[in-house]
């Protein structure tokens, strides 16, 4: 877990201001749920995964319930959609902090932070590539280019279980030549199997049974449609019958949004699919879903990759700088952010040398000087920063004087 100062923390808020104006521009509406739910809510996930039987942050609190730190927020979302039952379709969506016990390194951490959009309610494969061209849409933003989506399907339930039937023999068939680790994987999820990266398990991976093989028509009805929505958007994608992400509840449509410029351990930048039954196993009425998380902290990192999407700098309209005792500073800077500016000052008396260097590291377009002859005068000194002339300016006028001269600034700058 990790500490974001400025001005990186300034950058995480963009990132999520970019992700809304996206997703609400295309109907998604947001919500903000607890971190903490009851333990049963994630268990429902998938007793099978990971994130849920060794890395979930869970304890019994002083009521004596069991409870647990979201490992991801798909299963609060569908929570919240039983408790509520809002009109569908519902379109949401989110963004914060998950917790995963996980062994954290570049890219991996225990606290990490998703944004995301679920859509509840509708079964058609347009919504699927609604969800995955916002995704695509929002990498646009940010300015990466280096991303490659991935996109699957896991049939239908029956499908699904039929083909992880045929993986369990699969694997079986290679004994004790497969690691020990996917011996026990396959023992709880064969599915996973197909993502071990180990050596021994390469050739057996790479000779598995591939899902299209298991597809219903139906499933392969969706799967098209989906396919040809994409191609309908430009959007370029890859088809890989071994993606199956690591959630258990996915079917239908899966996808992920690879980062090109990372480790292949970590290079993940987000990922989503089709959840239709899982409303239902929280104890709501069957209702289809589907939508992504995508991580920052990985994707700020392809950020820095492909040198897009700086963090924005710190700056400030204007610094007071006052010799006289620092009440005018205090007044002077509440009228200057009563009227809308940003205004800065230095505090504790310090000499006219320091707060100037002050005013320099701040970066302010204005310094406003004022010392015993300026408050003899009723006047301030306003000098600006990155060049011109100072001059001499009556406080009745300073706001407006203020106003002006940073348009003029900011026009010269632009
Ligand atoms: P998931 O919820 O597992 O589908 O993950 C969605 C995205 O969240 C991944 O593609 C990552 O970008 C991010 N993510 C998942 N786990 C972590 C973690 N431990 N640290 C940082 N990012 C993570």
């Amino acid at each position: 877990m990790r500490d974001i100062l400025a001005p990186e923390s300034a950058r995480w808020r963009r990132f999520t201001q970019v992700f809304a104006d996206v997703v609400e521009g295309a109907g998604y509406r947001q919500i903000i749920s607890p971190i903490m739910e009851d333990l049963g809510v994630f268990t429902r996930i998938g007793e099978a995964t990971d994130v849920v039987t060794k890395e979930m942050y869970d304890f019994v609190d002083k009521g004596g319930r069991h409870v647990a730190l979201r490992p991801e927020l798909t299963a609060s979302v569908c929570r919240a959609f039983v408790e509520h039952r809002p009109v569908t379709p519902w379109k949401a969506w989110y963004s914060g902090s998950q917790f995963r016990y996980e062994k954290p390194q570049r890219g991996r951490y225990r606290q990490f932070d998703q944004v995301g959009i679920e859509a509840l309610g509708a079964d058609d494969p347009y919504l699927d590539v609604e969800v995955i061209a916002l995704g695509w849409e929002f990498y646009r933003r940010l300015g990466l280019q280096q991303v490659r989506l991935l996109v699957n399907s896991l049939g239908e339930p029956d499908d699904r279980a039929r083909y992880v039937e045929a993986l369990r023999a699969h694997f079986a068939a290679a004994g004790d030549q497969l690691s020990e680790q996917s011996r026990v994987t396959l023992t709880k999820n064969p599915l996973r199997v197909l993502d071990s990266k180990r050596r021994e398990d390469t050739t057996f991976v790479a000779s598995a049974p591939t899902i299209d093989e298991f597809w219903s028509d139906a499933a392969a009805a969706h799967f098209e449609a989906v396919r040809d929505g994409l191609v309908a958007l430009d959007i370029p994608f890859t088809v890989e019958l071994k993606l199956v992400r690591g959630l258990d509840y996915y079917r239908h449509t899966t996808f992920e949004f690879q980062g090109l410029t990372l480790d292949s351990a970590q290079n993940a930048l987000g990922g989503g699919g089709r959840y239709d039954g899982l409303v239902e196993s929280l104890g709501g009425p069957p209702t289809a879903g589907i939508g992504f998380a995508l991580g920052l902290d990985r994707t700020l990192l392809a950020c820095d990759d492909e040198g897009t999407f700086p963090a924005p700098g710190a700056t400030v309209d204007a610094f007071v700088v006052d010799t006289t005792g620092g009440r005018e500073a205090l007044v002077i800077t509440a009228e200057l952010r009563a009227a809308g500016l940003s205004a800065d000052r230095a505090y504790e008396q310090r000499s006219m040398k320091a707060q100037m260097k002050a005013a320099d590291r701040s970066d302010a377009a204005l310094s406003i000087i004022v010392g015993t002859d300026e408050l003899a005068a009723g006047t301030v000194t306003v000098r600006p920063m990155r060049g011109g002339e100072q001059s001499a300016v009556a406080r009745a006028d300073m706001v407006t004087t203020i106003q002006h001269l940073l348009s003029i600034h900011q026009n010269t700058e632009a």
